[in-house]
């Protein structure tokens, strides 16, 4: 290849690399331009999602401390200012007072603080020495403060206890009542129903509570009221039960979240999946493409360089037999023979030499037709045991030392399916290789067998033999074994290419194995046309 040739040819795949880069370069932008947009919009549809709950623990904590605070704890407070004596929550069940009836149910024991010895009393459940022990270590501490009321909390025995109690008045006096945990979710459960926590102007009336999660919990985790599932969310939103007025519920905490499945009506276009799998499978693809686009541009390289070659190496070929014709011819013209021997001995050189000239032209002819699908066959069922001794026949002259011996089981009548030129181009190149490559002087075996509905020729020498990994490659077009790379054996590299199309194209099969002896052996299985005997 000229040098200029070579330079374009590397500029080209520069060229052909670096568009393939670019495009890399580009996909990969893309995925990450994609995989940052959802990752944004994803944030965003979280961070509604978040206000979303977030107003329904605000509407829960205002509809549960309005519930239980105005309509429950403080009427039992009221009940309890002045000196009157301690209620019992059994009798208050029966309260004239209607607020005073229906908030009985959570208290489960009274009590009352002496301001001057300090001793409690109580009415309803007894408490236990432990709460009762707390109970009036805690009261004997408490500052005065302006609310209504205030609640305490504490775990005894883990038992969950929550007291509420009136403030301090000056004189010291303090009393108050235990709560009946147990009734608190009734209370819950009636402020969250009472209508749905999220707006329905805002969810298109979509969203009702069985989509959303709330729970009520102590400051030591005791779940006081729980409701709705949780969902595969972690969008959880947590507040303290009551922000303004800490003395009243402090410590208790609602968690909220909302059913990940509402989210569409919600969020517009809902919570987007995760584009990354697809994105990352996307650029895979991308990279195996490039990476076959490059294996493709090189092997096509490669093949560039083998077309150039091949074209040295005919030329190359073609010089041998031309300059011993010339050689011989000269000799002739200019009388230089001696005698009649000699002149007939040129005679054959230059006859053996043209034949060789014509069947390398000739091979050329039949690739290039291969390759451009032009191969154009007369299959007639022809004796082939005849036509391969005649063809031998021919061929005995061109070997300089050596016998060609050619053993058969099938008779003269047996008949193949074939085009003679295209069978005596095979067999030649079969025999040619088989001298070329066999050590000088050694014998070719030629054999002619029926076996399967089959009839096989084979083609043996004592050659090196073909190495099992390149025995498919030698059947491409253009391909040399290794070791002839640097041989002194000449050769195109597209013989046996000829020898396999044409084979197809008669229906048979053309392979190598090793010959058990040593050597190659080359084989073309036709399939038996006629069924007269072998
Ligand atoms: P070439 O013109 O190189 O002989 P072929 O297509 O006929 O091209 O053969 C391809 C390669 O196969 C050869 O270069 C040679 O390495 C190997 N080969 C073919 N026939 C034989 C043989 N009989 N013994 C050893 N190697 C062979």
């Amino acid at each position: 290849m000229s040098q200029s040739l070579r330079q374009r040819e590397r500029s080209r795949s520069a060229l052909i690399v670096g568009l393939l880069g670019g495009s890399l370069l580009l996909v990969a932008l893309l995925t990450f331009q994609t995989h940052y947009a959802v990752t944004a919009h994803r944030r965003m549809a979280e961070e509604v999602l978040r206000d979303y709950a977030s107003l329904v623990a605000d509407e829960f904590i205002r509809r549960g401390s309005v519930e239980i605070g105005y309509y429950g704890f403080y009427p039992l407070i009221t009940i309890l200012s002045g000196d009157a004596e301690l209620p019992d929550p059994e009798t208050l069940i029966e309260s004239d007072d209607e607020r005073v009836a229906r908030a009985a149910g959570l208290a489960r024991s009274f009590f009352r603080r002496d301001p001057v010895t300090g001793d409690l009393s109580t009415t309803g459940d007894a408490l236990s020495i432990a709460q009762l022990a707390w109970l009036s270590e805690t009261l004997s501490s408490l500052e005065p403060n302006e609310n209504p009321y205030a609640q305490l909390y504490t775990r005894i025995d883990g038992e969950h206890i929550n007291v509420v109690y009136s403030a301090p008045t000056v004189a010291g006096l303090i009393q108050g009542f235990v709560v009946d945990n147990a009734a608190l979710p009734e209370w819950l459960e009636t402020a969250a129903n009472r209508q749905p926590l999220l707006p329905p102007s805002l969810t298109h009336g979509e969203v009702g509570n069985e989509h959303i999660f709330v729970e009520l919990t102590t400051p030591h985790g005791d779940v006081l009221f729980r409701q709705g599932r949780y969902g595969a969310s972690s969008l959880f939103v947590e507040k303290p039960f009551s922000t303004d007025r800490p003395a009243l519920y402090g410590g208790l905490n609602v968690r909220a979240t909302i059913d990940p499945a509402v989210t569409g009506q919600l969020v517009i276009g809902g919570l987007p999946r995760s584009r990354l799998p697809v994105l990352l499978a996307l650029w895979t693809l991308a990279a195996v493409l490039i990476v076959v686009a490059i294996l493709l541009l090189r092997r096509e390289r490669a093949l560039g360089r083998l077309r150039a070659d091949f074209v040295s190496r005919v030329s190359h070929e073609l010089r041998t037999p031309l300059t011993q014709i010339r050689m011989f011819a000269e000799t002739l013209l200019l009388g230089r023979v001696r005698n009649e021997d000699e002149t007939r001995r040129s005679l054959e050189v230059i006859d053996k030499e043209a034949r060789r000239l014509t069947h390398l032209v000739e091979n050329i002819l039949q690739f290039s037709r291969g390759e451009r699908g032009a191969v154009k066959l007369e299959l007639t069922l022809q004796p082939i045991y005849p036509l391969v001794r005649e063809l031998a026949k021919d061929f005995r002259p061109l070997m300089k030392t050596g016998r060609l011996v050619i053993s058969s089981d099938v008779s003269d009548e047996v008949r193949v399916s074939l085009d003679p030129e295209a069978f005596q181009q095979m067999f030649v190149n079969l025999l040619d290789n088989a001298v070329k490559y066999g050590p000088e002087g050694e014998d070719v075996d030629v054999s002619l067998n029926s076996a399967n509905g089959q009839v096989v020729l084979s083609v043996g020498d004592r050659g090196p033999g073909i190495p099992a990994p390149e025995r498919d490659r030698i059947w491409e077009p253009y391909y040399r074994a290794r070791r002839e790379r640097d041989s002194a054996i000449a050769g195109t590299g597209i013989g046996l290419a000829v020898v396999r199309e044409l084979a197809r194209l008669h229906g048979a099969s053309a392979d190598v194995e090793e010959r058990p002896e040593g050597g190659a052996r080359f084989v073309i299985r036709f399939p038996r046309a006629d069924t007269g005997a072998a």
